[in-house]
């Protein structure tokens, strides 16, 4: 009971928990890698508008340019045929506006990305002026038409069907190829061609102005995300670093320094994160209470349990200690008539003698000297570092515990003692039992009671 208190209260031990700090780490790793995702999927979606506004430009551009060009080209074939009256000038006249219609295009392409705003509406006034040209070049090719002889199946349907106004019905031929050329330079003719070069060059630059701004919110919206982008790619680098060393200071190197410790059979350091902190102290309070364990049962191996005193298996550990050249006095002690005590006071009581024998034989020697139950009422003391007089100290003593034990000590049957002692200078050696065993025959058979010396000769 007090090994698991003392083991409960050791467990309680403070640290960084290793779990606590996994599952921060995995959060904030979750959350930096949600917006590195949604950062890259707007910097993707933000570089295709840019790039879908460069495909505008790109597409816008040209047809309006389209729309100059097919203009220019129309009025310039309106001047060659006034020139050289070539009817072939007409056909590539209403070839491009009824054929390839290139004005139309330009205009649905436009709309198409740009309805109502200012490029689209400036290149709508720009085909509404390419159609007031037309009108004045029907009438110039009409008046052209007339002033030659071209046969009427080589000219376009539409001028055929165009009518004359009076007063250039009423003209010679002449007069007509005069009056055609002289519209060539008619003031609102120049004018209204002068209007639609300038709302074309209108939506050309809106539209590059349009363009450039769409580039350049794109770019700087662009070049924030990708910092953001970058900051969050490094503290997500920063993350898995901090979770790499964490690991190792907090849980790999403490581990490797544990299992050090396991294979050495040491105490584990307290060292680490709380979860290895926790494992070591377990391990070191489970270390503890098996040294215990082992310990007692140590003891209880080595001692006799009635007495409490060395048994005869812990005494054969002390004697081959002690089998090194010193001095030493071997002592062996056995109860009078113990027999007796047995059969007339019953085991009990003899039970009793024995442990008063042994408490006695404890408080009479030192602390240093060895003292042993042999078996039965049968004891040894081993004395060691002792000096001249050490016969005299032994006779002493046992006089003492023979006078205690036949005073009938504790209400005791009066009992008493006989001893037989051997001196050696080399350590124990296997003889002095027996020595020690002629000096005790020899008590037992002079009166008991007393203590002999063993003396070389005994034999
Ligand atoms: P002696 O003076 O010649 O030694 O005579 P003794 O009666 O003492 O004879 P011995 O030493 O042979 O007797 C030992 C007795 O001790 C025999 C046995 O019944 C008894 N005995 C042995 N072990 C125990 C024990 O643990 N408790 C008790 N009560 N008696 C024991
Ligand atoms: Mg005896």
């Amino acid at each position: 009971m007090l090994l698991v208190g003392k083991m409960k209260e050791k467990i309680n031990i403070k640290g960084i928990k290793v779990q606590k700090i996994n599952t921060l780490l995995m959060i904030s790793g979750a959350a930096l890698t949600l917006l590195v995702f949604t950062l890259t999927f707007q910097v993707k979606s933000r570089y295709r508008a840019v790039i879908a506004s460069a495909t505008d430009y790109a597409d816008c551009s040209k047809a309006i340019e389209e729309m100059r060009i097919a203009s220019d080209f129309m009025t310039n074939q309106v001047n060659f045929f006034s020139i050289n009256l070539a009817p072939v000038f007409m056909t590539s006249y209403f070839t491009e506006k009824d054929i390839y219609r290139r004005r139309e295009t330009s205009v649905e392409i436009i709309e198409f990305t740009h309805k109502n705003d200012s490029i689209d509406l400036n290149i709508k006034f720009a085909k509404k002026e390419s159609d007031a040209l037309i009108k004045f070049e029907y009438l110039i090719m009409k008046l052209l038409c007339e002033s030659s002889k071209i046969p009427e199946e080589l000219i376009p349907e539409a001028i055929i069907n165009f009518e004359l106004e009076e007063n250039y019905g009423r003209l010679s031929a002449l007069e007509k190829l005069e009056a055609a050329r002289s519209l060539l330079f008619n003031a609102e003719y120049v004018a209204s061609k002068a209007r639609l070069n300038r709302y074309i060059h209108e939506a050309h630059s809106d539209l590059t102005s349009q363009y450039m701004n769409t580039k350049k919110n794109g770019d700087q919206v662009i070049r924030s995300m990708l910092s953001k982008l970058i900051l969050f790619v490094a503290l997500l680098f920063a993350v898995c670093v901090f979770l790499y060393f964490h690991l190792v200071t907090l849980v790999l190197r403490p581990l490797f320094k544990n299992l050090e410790a396991i294979q050495n059979g040491t105490k584990m350091k307290l060292n680490g994160s709380y979860e290895i902190k926790y494992l070591a102290s377990s391990y070191n309070s489970l270390c503890e209470r098996n040294e215990i364990r082992a310990s007692e049962l140590r003891h209880k191996a080595e001692h006799d349990s009635l007495t409490g005193l060395i048994n005869r298996e812990g005494f054969e550990i002390i004697k081959a200690e002690l089998s090194i050249p010193e001095s030493i006095a071997y002592l062996l002690i056995d109860i009078d008539f113990f027999k007796d005590i047995n059969d007339c006071y019953g085991h009990k009581t003899g039970d009793d003698v024995l442990k008063k024998v042994a408490e006695l034989l404890t408080n009479q020697f030192r602390k240093t000297d060895y003292i042993a139950r042999l078996g039965g009422d049968e004891f040894a003391v081993i004395m060691t570092k002792f000096g001249k007089s050490i016969k005299n100290i032994i006779q002493e003593k046992v006089d003492n515990l023979n006078k205690i034990l036949r005073s009938g000590v504790d209400g005791l049957p009066v009992v008493s003692v006989s001893v037989g002692v051997v001196f050696s200078e080399a350590g124990y050696n296997e003889s002095l039992m027996e020595k020690a065993d002629k000096a005790l025959y020899r008590v037992k058979n002079n009166g008991r009671a007393n203590c002999s010396f063993y003396f070389e000769g005994d034999d």
